[in-house]
Parts: structure tokens; sequence; C-alpha cells
């Protein structure tokens, strides 16, 4: 940590680093090993009614929206040039903030945000409208219009990832972007909104506000003058989100929430090495922190033993180490309430009757660091608290079936609908329980297949609208048809 970087905590607003209005400060920590990183600006309402202010001038004088698609496109792609020379940079600030291995930062967080930027510039002069199937009387054209000023509320386990799958197809767009991180994880939004200004992303479209939920998320997501609000975070605060946007001006609302994802293993699995690589891999990937983390696998009972030794042979390579060092491969929980919510569902677990396999308990890597054990259970009824509800950590439940009837039920009597895996060779199966799933992105043998060509989002309380692929753009656009009278001359 000798060679730490300088952070700059405050807001970034229509072009200029800005402190809070009333010139608070949170402490930013770093799970790594408790040490500040840097005071951030703990912006309230009136900082976002500036970045508002800004954002809804800059979207009227069309600095931005009136550029031609092919002028958005370049400055986007040098935007996430940018962010890949920043690459080291930006990785080490994601590691330090929110406690993630380098190596994932670097490779899966920085090149992610990177691709989805460039994705979305270079997609937004290749999208054409279109002209309805009308009389010859007359001509319908239907165009996508930017919504204006888009308000981004993101979460803190990919901060780069998650904010520029919003803000890449908004910008591409034309809109206006108001950006609030996550107080646990702010300091790459900040770097970010200085990359966008140096690629040429116009002064006032995109700008970012540091604080915390309901002092600078709500009045963003309850602003008058702010059209659309795209969310990712818990369930809890998704549900106000619709709330707010309902309470004052009917902003459009998305959505992207919370997981229990089940990952199903039937007995002719093809490859039980593979299965057991994916179950094991994407429940400790990012220690847990994933929304789409496989956090219920179901083994068919006839393999589960079999299974469950594979898996406990793989823990030992999961131990959580520095984030810093580039072998890591699992690091520090984000911080000290998140470890202690962890710990509280291990407790739950076991009092409820779940047999501890694996870990549990709290370690200490570094000193002061937020770290927890690989955890697995098994013997969890799905009506535990631990096959419930999202965990958030690396704690994985183990259940049983007996045939795909019995699955598909446990797999579907979860309030979620986020992901979900079948692993089986036989093909009539993994059609009819990839059918039968209610979640919004299913894998058939394997679990993370990932791309940003593919819409990534929930069924049921999992969330409303999708991120990613040119769906994406449908969130930021409103359709307009305009109707023009043809009177024939012959
Ligand atoms: P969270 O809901 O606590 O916070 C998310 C964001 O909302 C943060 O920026 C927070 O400051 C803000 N916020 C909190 N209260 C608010 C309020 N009253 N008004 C407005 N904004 C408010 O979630 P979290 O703990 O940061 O993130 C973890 C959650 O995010 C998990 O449930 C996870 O599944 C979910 N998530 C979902 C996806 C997805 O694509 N579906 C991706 C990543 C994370």
């Amino acid at each position: 940590m000798s060679d730490m970087p300088s952070f700059d905590g405050r807001a970034v607003i229509n072009g200029e680093r800005v402190a809070a209005r009333d010139g608070q400060t949170f402490d930013c920590l770093s799970p790594v090993d408790g040490r500040l990183l840097t005071p951030v600006a703990r912006c309230g309402a009136a900082d976002i009614d500036a970045a508002v202010a800004a954002a809804r001038a800059a979207f009227e004088d069309r600095r931005w929206a009136g550029k031609a698609p092919a002028a958005r496109k370049r400055i986007l792609i040098r935007f996430a040039e940018l962010i890949q020379a920043h690459g080291d940079l930006l990785a080490l600030t994601e590691t330090l903030d929110m406690g993630k291995p380098v190596k994932y930062a670097k490779g899966v967080d920085v090149n992610s945000a990177a691709n989805c930027i460039r994705w979305y510039g270079e997609a937004v002069d290749k999208i054409y409208d279109e002209i309805a199937p009308t009389p010859d009387t007359a001509l319908a054209l239907i165009t996508r219009e930017p919504l204006g000023v888009v308000g981004v509320i993101v979460p803190w386990n990919y901060p780069m990832i998650m904010a520029a799958w919003k803000i890449a197809p908004a910008l591409a767009a034309g809109n206006s972007v108001v950006l609030k991180p996550s107080e646990k994880s702010p300091l790459t939004a900040l770097k970010l909104a200085e990359l966008a200004l140096e690629a040429g992303i116009p002064p006032g479209v995109f700008n970012v506000v540091p604080g915390y939920g309901p002092e600078a998320g709500s009045p963003l997501a309850l602003h008058m003058d702010v059209d659309c609000i795209a969310f990712t975070g818990s369930t809890r605060v998704g549900k106000q989100i619709h709330v707010m946007a309902g309470q004052s001006n009917l902003k459009r609302a998305w959505t992207e929430l919370g997981g229990k994802s089940p990952n199903i293993v039937f007995a002719d699995c093809p490859d039980l090495d593979k299965a057991v690589d994916a179950a094991v891999g994407s429940i400790f990937f990012n220690q847990g922190e994933s929304c789409n983390a496989p956090s219920r696998l179901f083994v068919e009972a006839s393999i589960k033993d079999a299974f469950l030794e594979k898996a406990l042979a793989k823990v030992p390579s999961y131990q959580p180490g520095n984030p810093l060092d580039k072998n890591t491969v699992m690091g520090a929980i984000v911080d000290e309430t998140q470890l202690s919510t962890v710990l509280r569902y291990i407790e739950s677990g076991k009092s409820e009757g779940a047999k501890l396999l694996a870990g549990g308990e709290r370690v200490a890597p570094v000193a002061g660091g937020c770290y927890v054990q690989p955890t697995i259970f098994d013997g969890v009824r799905n009506d535990m608290t631990i096959a419930r509800e999202e965990i958030f950590g690396p704690v994985l439940s183990v259940l049983s079936f007996t045939d795909a009837a019995d699955v598909v039920r446990q797999a579907n009597a979860n309030v979620y609908g986020l992901q979900a895996a079948v692993w089986t060779r036989d093909i009539n199966k993994a059609h009819g329980v990839a059918r039968a799933l209610r979640a919004g992105t299913v894998h058939v043998n394997s679990y993370d297949e990932d791309d940003i060509t593919v819409p990534f989002g929930g069924f049921k309380q999992s969330g409303i609208g999708r991120d990613k692929s040119l769906h994406a753009f449908d969130k930021y656009t409103e359709m307009k048809t305009t109707w023009i009278r043809i009177d024939s001359p012959l």
C-alpha cells in the first residue's frame, strides 16, 4: 500500500470538480486493511439539483444530443480507449475501494466497462428508424429520441461495469446523465467522469454525484426534471425507486435487482468436473458479491456425495488473500457492515439445521481488513433463510432433488428470477427445464457465459428491464410517430 495513488473525492458537476454545497464529506475506507483512502463529497439534494440543472442545460442546447451519431461514436470509442489506457490505476482504485482481487479488477472490470462503452459507441450509427406500413396517403415515421436527463444509481459490487451498462447506452442515444455511485465504492465513477471529459464528452453531459442513498439517491429518483431513473441494487430499494418515480413525474424507472440463482446438476451431467468448477468458481468469484451468483446448488441425490467431495477439494484454493497480490482469487468483503451480514447468515444456516461443510469464519490475511472464508452448507432446505434470501457473500447452499419436476418446483419457489443453470446431457431435459425456469438468463451446461450482445436482467423481483445488448436502447429512448400527409398529385 506504500505506492497508493492519491484520490479526489469531489463530485463532477458541469465538467468541474466540486465539493458538496454544504462542504460535508464522508470517509472512504478500504476493506483491504481498513485505511482511509480519501474523504468524499457527501452530496445531498442541493448538489443533485445542480447536477440535474447542468444535465438539463446540456440536453436542451443539444451540445451532445445534437451531434451526429458518428460523432458521438468517435468520442465514446475515445472514452473507452482512455479507460483502457488508465486501466492499471482504475483497477487499483477498484481493489482498494471495494476489495476485489486486482487481477479481476483489471481483467474483468476495466475491460468489461471499456468494452461496453466502445460497443454502444460503435452501435449508435448503425441503427435505423422505421417507416410504418400505412396506406399511400400518408407516411408514418417511427423514430427513437433520447429521453433527456437520465439518473443512474448503482451498487458497489462491480462499480465500473454497473455504471457502464447504463451510461453507455444512455449517452450513445444522446441523453445527459447524472450518476450516483454507491457510497461504499465511489472512486472509479469519479475517475470515469474525468476521462469522459478528456475524451470530448461536453461538460454537463455526464455528471457524477457521490453520496448516501437517502441523501443523494432519493432526491435524484424524486426529481421532477429527471426523465428516467436507471437503478441497480437491492430489491428493497428497487421497490422504493418505482414508488419515487410514480410519486414524482412518472419518470421511466428501470431496476436490476437481487438474485438467489439456482444451479441444477442432474446425474447425467456431461462433465462433472466442469460442473464442480463452475459451481464453486461462480459462487466464490467476486467474494460471492454478484447478483447472479449461483447461491442455490441443486444436485440430484444419486450424485450428491461424489459432487460434494470434488467441490470440497476445491475450497482451499479460494481462501481469501490480499487483493493487491496478483495471485489472489478471493479478496475482501466490501465493508464491516456487509461482513456482519454475511456472518449473520452463516449463523442462521447453522441454527436452522444446515450442515456446515467448509468455512464459516472471519479471517485476517491482511490486518484490519474484511475477510470471510469460502463457505459451503449441505443439507439445506429451500425454506431455510440461507436458501430464500440473498446473502451477497461467499456462501453456497447445497440442496438435493429427485427428478426434473421436483427441482423446477424448488428452483422457482423464490421471489427472485435473475439467472439459473441446468446441467444434463439429455437435450429434452435441458430444453424442458430451461423453459420452465422463471429466470432472465438460463445456462445449459455452463454457468457464466457472458457477452455484451445479450440482454441481462430478471424475472419477478429481480427487476424490470434489461441491461446490455441493443435492447438497452429501448430504456433510454422514447418512441415517436410522425405522420406526414401525402396528397398525391397523380
Ligand atoms: P442497495 O440497494 O443498498 O444500494 C444500491 C444503490 O442505491 C447505492 O448507490 C445506494 O446508495 C442507493 N440507495 C440506497 N438507498 C436508497 C434510497 N432510499 N434512494 C435512492 N437510492 C438509494 O444495494 P447494494 O448493497 O449497493 O448492492 C447489492 C444489491 O445489488 C444486491 O441485491 C445485488 O443483487 C444487486 N445487484 C443487482 C444486479 C443486477 O444486474 N440485477 C447487479 C449488481 C448488483
